[in-house]
């Protein structure tokens, strides 16, 4: 299948071909179409699935066929650096189109607020939003004319429940006309999730994406080692080879800024990048990674959702995300895009058990490198054999544990 299957208008096609996409991914194949039709659409994907085009191409596409005179599409994302990646495929991809679109989020300058709000009040195709700012821009001074809203897409849907923003949500929707086409894509489907869905979508298609898989091109590779053992580790396994762009998780904002700032002290390209930045320090500190000038970037789980950038070529979990698929969106930082890349976790022995469900949901059994000699000697690696903590722990997804 290529993308002009999708009959799509010139324009577009340019756009693709500047953007370099040859052929869709599998999201793409299936949404696209059903999208173009105009149904309501609940689907399941993650980052890294080509989900953002899945929508933006057929909505594009309709744009180029509007008069582009009213506010066409409404976009929420959860947080603000998916709301500037979202804008920039829309840029990317729309760019022949002559699509306008403005991303509203909070956090920056009155004068970004006074931009924001003067773009939409002049009218623009495409609305890219977080929730808070969405509904300041609705209830403060000059109306925003959402009448002729075709279509509304939540991306992320699951993270925006876990934020908090079912009620922003339900709010925002009291200022759209009811007849629009709805969309939501979330990268897993807990029961809040379906209950959410039934309450805006009518008669939605599905689509199931989300293979819980990482890519194919990703090496997985783990050690174990208590925590006084990490630091050494970390900057044996930052040493050992030469990498363009690394990313660092751990588990907690107070670590980033520690090890950020340890690394920092032995000579490494690193920057923490946590919720107590300024967002201007947040962009910088984004740019300079995308371009290169900083070669390290560490942060906590916020790092892990909707981070796109090329040519990351190891991921390190400094500890072992707790949920599963946490872990997956970590290493899925890597290998993007048909490239292959390397996924390093510390597992001391308290997060045993749960990497030992990481290792169920993905189906693979991880290989444990031996801890350098020097480093002392290592844990075992023993699950199986529940410590306090463990055994109170209810098991995630018991249905697919193999045991
Ligand atoms: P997403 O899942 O939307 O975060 O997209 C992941 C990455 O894949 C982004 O860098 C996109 O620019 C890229 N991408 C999306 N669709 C395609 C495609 N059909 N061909 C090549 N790259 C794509």
């Amino acid at each position: 299948m290529t993308f002009k299957d999708f009959d799509f208008e010139p324009q577009l096609l340019d756009g693709l071909e500047a953007m370099g996409y040859d052929k869709p991914t599998p999201i793409q194949e299936q949404a696209i179409p059903l999208i173009l039709q105009n149904k309501d659409l609940i689907a399941c994907a993650q980052t890294g699935t080509g989900k953002t085009a899945a929508y933006v191409l057929p909505i594009l596409d309709k744009i180029a066929k509007s008069d582009h005179r009213h506010i066409n599409t409404l976009i929420i994302a959860p947080t603000r650096e998916l709301a500037q990646q979202i804008d920039q495929q829309v840029d990317g991809l729309g760019y022949f189109v002559g699509a306008s679109s403005i991303s509203v989020y909070g956090g920056g300058s009155g004068q970004a607020w006074d931009q924001q709000k003067k773009a939409i009040e002049e009218g623009t195709d495409i609305i890219i939003a977080t929730p808070g700012r969405l509904i300041a821009m609705f209830t403060s001074a000059g109306a925003v004319d959402m009448s002729h809203l075709k279509h509304l897409i939540l991306d992320e849907a699951d993270r925006m429940l876990d934020m908090g923003f079912n009620d922003d949500i339900m709010r925002i929707l009291t200022f759209l006309p009811a007849t629009r086409q709805t969309l939501m894509f979330s990268a897993t489907m807990p029961p809040k999730i379906r209950t959410l869905a039934k309450a805006i979508l009518k008669n939605p298609e599905q689509i199931n994406i989300a293979i819980s898989k990482p890519a194919e091109g990703i090496l997985q590779l783990a050690y174990m080692a208590y925590d006084t053992q990490k630091l050494a580790l970390l900057k044996h396994v930052l040493t050992e080879k030469e990498h363009d762009s690394v990313i660092i998780f751990a588990s907690t904002k107070e670590k980033v800024k520690d090890l950020g700032r340890e690394l920092q002290r032995s000579g490494f390209s690193i920057k923490a990048f946590h919720s107590d930045l300024e967002q201007n320090e947040r962009e910088d500190i984004m740019r300079a990674f995308k371009n290169k000038e900083v070669k390290i970037l560490m942060g906590t789980d916020i790092l892990s959702r909707g981070i796109d950038v090329d040519g990351i070529s190891l991921v390190v979990n400094y500890d072992v995300p707790p949920d599963p698929e946490d872990y997956i969106h970590r290493i899925g930082r890597t290998a993007r895009a048909d490239k292959t890349g390397t996924a390093i976790t510390f597992i001391n022995p308290k997060d045993q058990r749960s990497f030992f469900d990481i290792e169920n949901l993905i189906g693979v059994e991880i290989t444990k490198l031996p801890l350098l000699e020097k480093l002392g000697e290592a844990p075992l690696y023993q699950p199986q054999i529940k410590t306090k903590k463990s055994f109170e722990k209810k098991p995630f997804h018991p249905k697919r544990r193999k045991k």
